[in-house]
């Protein structure tokens, strides 16, 4: 495994595996938030710069293996093409006889964007050609039949280009051809990207931190995805601060009253189970003391501040409260590392996004006092973006899912393929 900025990319072709699966408009196909463009460029540039041309591959949505224009890549050309100040290629098929042309004309200094790798199912490696009513043995056949294809695809690919960098980060928990099995083909010539390293870089920071207190905080919807993170930061952190639509059923499993709040009856055990857990470990649980209660789902409903555990029938918590807002910021203020994943309250509506803007800003405020701060997942990255905090925050990661298999102690397909 090489080092990106160790390598030298002179004469060569390289293949990148980016994650351009950006949102795009429904009507006319433009890129909504370039953030993951933006977070390949580094290494595309060190590419060039280098004496190097780059091969862009990647996928965009879930075509299922069929060609469909509105998953196309070509969407994205406009945007990298702002970025960098020059026009790329694009090859309007990932392999076959186009793409090896275009690859083999291409120049030092040049960029080709190869068409998404998913309008092929052995990109993922699943039969979706198979029709409903498929029989067991059929199922079987059609994956032995896509397993068999994949490796012509594997080759063709790789016949493109002298060596692989890996710098999809947010495709690296999944085992698919582009991120996890292409390296093969470059036993002494694969990396990984800047993006990857960093991202990496900052996880492990958290995890293996010795900058204590370390302090955790949880939120979002539903505490059953995120258990195994809860439980492999429980032997790491000292404070646990758990907010969001989980919160509920920690409340009720300690017998409070939760009106209508989110709540998962089967997961009560467990979060009693939890919390003993981090007691015995010695982890500080800060759940909400008070909440912002609404009579409806609805940015119009009705609103009443209350404590924690009485929430009256008909009512639902959609935020956490002044006194709790208080309490964690006092706790994020006042440590080392923090990690931050999932928002407080249901941000999307005004009503009900103080908790997460207030503690968005007690994490750039420990920032600012020399802590380092990991915020991840979708909706927390976007609250932190919301606010225009993003640089006040350490690292904001650019995987929810990978993030989070990642913290969860978990290895990632994408990053075992090249580490070894
Ligand atoms: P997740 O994807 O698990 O991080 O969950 C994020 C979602 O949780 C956001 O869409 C929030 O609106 C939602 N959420 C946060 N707090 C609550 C709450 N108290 N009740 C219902 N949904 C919530």
């Amino acid at each position: 495994m090489h080092k990106i900025d160790n390598y030298s990319f002179a004469g060569k072709k390289a293949i990148v595996r980016v994650d351009f699966n950006v949102p795009l408009d429904k009507k006319t196909f433009e890129v909504t938030d370039d953030t993951r463009i933006r977070g390949a460029l580094p290494t595309i540039k060190k590419i060039i710069n280098n004496g190097g041309a780059a091969i862009l591959m990647s996928h965009l949505g879930r075509p299922d293996g069929k060609v469909q224009d509105k998953y196309s890549l070509k969407h994205v050309l406009p945007v990298i093409e702002k970025h960098l100040g020059f026009k790329v290629k694009f090859a309007p098929d990932c392999i076959g006889d186009e793409a090896k042309k275009f690859a083999a004309e291409l120049k030092a200094g040049e960029i080709l964007v190869l068409e998404n790798l998913r309008f092929y199912e052995e990109e993922e490696g699943k039969a979706y050609s198979l029709a409903e009513d498929a029989t067991e043995v059929q199922k079987k056949e059609a994956k032995v039949r896509v397993k068999e294809s994949q490796k012509n695809f594997l080759k063709q690919l790789a016949s493109l280009a002298n060596c692989y960098v890996n710098d999809a980060f947010g495709t690296a928990h999944r085992a698919h051809a582009s991120t996890s099995l292409l390296v093969q083909y470059f036993p002494n010539d694969s990396m990984f990207g800047y993006l990857i390293e960093s991202e990496l870089k900052a996880m492990d920071k958290v995890l293996h931190s010795n900058e204590k207190p370390l302090t955790a905080i949880m939120g979002g919807a539903k505490v059953s995805d995120k258990i195994l993170l809860i439980e492999n930061l429980l032997n790491r952190v000292d404070n646990l601060i758990i907010g969001g639509g989980m919160t509920y059923t920690f409340i009720k499993a300690q017998g409070g009253k939760i009106g209508k709040s989110l709540c998962e009856e089967d997961k009560l055990d467990l979060a009693l189970e939890l919390l003993t857990k981090a007691k015995e470990k010695g982890v500080k649980v800060y759940l909400p003391v008070d909440a912002i209660n609404a009579d409806a789902f609805d940015a119009n409903a009705n609103t009443q501040a209350l404590k924690i555990d009485i929430t009256p029938d008909g009512w639902m918590g959609l935020d956490i409260g002044d006194e709790t807002i208080k309490l964690f910021s006092q706790v994020i203020e006042n440590s080392k590392t923090i990690l931050w994943n999932g928002p407080m309250g249901v941000f999307e509506m005004e009503k009900f996004s103080k908790g997460t803007k207030a503690i968005a800003l007690a994490v750039a405020k420990a920032t600012e006092k020399g802590a380092f701060s990991l915020v991840g997942g979708g909706d927390s990255v976007a609250a932190v973006n919301k606010l225009n905090l993003a640089d006040k925050i350490s690292y904001v990661s650019t995987g929810g899912g990978a993030m989070l298999e990642y913290m969860e102690g978990k290895e990632l397909p994408g990053i075992k393929a090249i580490r070894g």
